[in-house]
């Protein structure tokens, strides 16, 4: 079989680690190299993952109906209550709102919309189309939100703009718009808000549980299983605990210069991270030693019943061996914890996002001979796993296919899993996905390729 190559332009993109002191220095956060068919999304669709699960809240996408299709129904992002975010609206936009503006439409639809499902808020997606003709989409959100009283929010993530990054950025401001309208009367000292968790599948219920366990308040979750009135008042919180750095750290940042509110970076996936998140939050709040003496009650129960049923899996998965490619990098550096517990070798670890601290820590941590990527491609990304003879990938909707196509196991940590990840369930859950899918019968029937020399 041939090698397969690497494109010119993304060599800097790519590192692979020799040894531990050699010097490190990886191309990130760039726009795509044109023709290399990068695995990232666009800007609009950044923004569309952070705000979708936002239930009470009309998601309008002002654009051609392109853009509302792809995202329709992204995440998972269950709701204990209302589903209103499940349904994807769009103002879809034709050739003659394309030289006559969409202005009118879109003002029609926002009023239509809000009359019929009565919803707490309203996000407004700019998308290409209105970067290019020109919509005034802000003074028609003002005009909108002075008639019917609701908070009409611009997003300005057209999806040319820049990286997925920057629909982050443009989800958070839009956030932003609405922390401190709400009142925060009631709200208990000893209290946090849990920023960059999506409850794609019941994940944001199973860490305020253990958060209540301990005697923390969860003013709001943002934005799995979100309201709108929470986030109104989350400027009341104590402590905002950031998961996915990559989308929400924007948003910590500005709630610390305005608010004064600190923020730490935790991750809910794995025994090792779980635990500190509960207690890096206990810590936090030192004044009352009763949080921590509750923080490790609950690790020592839930590792207790965890650890034996491990066993099995760890047994079967050690020695074989993992990819790794996620959207922000630092959800990598929980995974190959995780995957090491198992017993399990590293040999690929990339994101689509990644800064320099982010690879210089993979780098740090992972095994010689892994190979750390930025931004990557279906090409590399199966030159990668064919050369380090992978018996895994790890990551989203857009790897899936290429595991499978190569004949080897695929565990889905994005947005399209049915079970969730986080917490000690979630590492019980997560072992049993990787030993079912790496061990699974099938491979006798779609042999696995590789052996390239
Ligand atoms: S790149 Fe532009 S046209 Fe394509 S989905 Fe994103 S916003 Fe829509």
């Amino acid at each position: 079989m041939e090698t397969i190559g690497i494109l010119e332009g993304r060599r800097r993109q790519i590192y692979e680690k020799k040894s531990q002191t050699e010097s490190f220095d990886i191309t990130c956060d760039t726009k795509s190299l044109s023709g290399s068919v990068s695995q990232r999304a666009c800007v609009f669709c950044g923004s569309r993952v952070v705000l979708y699960p936002v239930a009470d809240a009309l998601h309008l996408v002002h654009g051609p109906i392109g853009c509302a299709a792809y995202t329709w129904d992204i995440r998972g992002a269950v709701s204990s209550g209302p589903e209103l975010h499940r349904l994807s609206f769009s103002t879809d936009l034709k050739e003659m709102d394309v030289i006559y503006g969409g202005e009118k439409k879109l003002y029609k639809s926002l009023i239509e919309l809000i009359d019929q499902y009565n919803p707490k808020a309203a996000f407004i997606y700019s998308t290409c189309i209105i970067g290019l003709i020109g919509d005034d989409i802000d003074a028609v959100c003002k005009k909108v939100s002075q008639e019917k009283g609701i908070p009409v929010l611009p997003v300005h993530s057209e999806g040319f703009k820049g990286t997925k990054k920057d629909g982050y950025k443009a989800a958070c401001l839009a956030l932003m718009k609405i922390v401190g309208t709400g009142s925060t009367e009631g709200i208990s000292k000893y209290s946090i808000n849990i920023l960059g968790e999506f409850n794609l599948a019941g994940e944001a219920w199973i860490i305020k549980d253990y958060y209540n366990q301990m005697g923390i308040e969860v003013v709001s979750t943002m934005t799995g299983d979100g309201r709108v009135d929470d986030i109104r008042r989350s400027h009341g919180a104590s402590l905002n605990v950031v998961q996915c750095s990559g989308s929400m750290t924007k948003l910590a940042q500005m709630m610390k210069e305005r608010y004064g509110i600190p923020f730490i970076r935790v991750s809910y996936f794995g025994i090792e991270d779980m635990s500190q998140a509960l207690y890096d939050v206990a810590k936090h709040f030192n004044d009352k030693p009763e949080i921590m003496e509750a923080a490790k009650k609950l690790v020592s129960s839930e590792v207790m019943e965890l650890y034996p049923k491990l066993q099995k899996f760890r047994k079967a998965l050690s020695g074989r061996r993992a990819a790794i490619y996620v959207g922000g990098a630092f959800k990598a550096f929980s995974l190959i914890k995780a995957l090491r517990y198992l017993e399990m070798d590293v040999v690929l670890a990339g994101s689509q996002t990644g800064n320099k601290d982010d690879y210089l820590g993979l780098k740090e941590m992972c095994d010689e001979g892994t190979v750390i990527v930025d931004d990557s491609n279906p090409v590399e990304l199966s030159k990668f796993v064919l050369e380090k003879e992978a018996d895994l990938i790890i990551g989203g909707v857009k790897e899936r296919p290429i595991a499978y196509k190569l004949g080897i196991g695929f565990c889905d940590h994005n947005h399209e899993r049915k079970i969730p990840l986080a917490g000690f369930i979630g590492m019980y859950n997560f072992a049993k996905e990787v030993y079912e899918s790496v061990t699974s019968p099938v491979w006798q029937f779609m042999p696995r390729k590789g052996g390239l020399k």
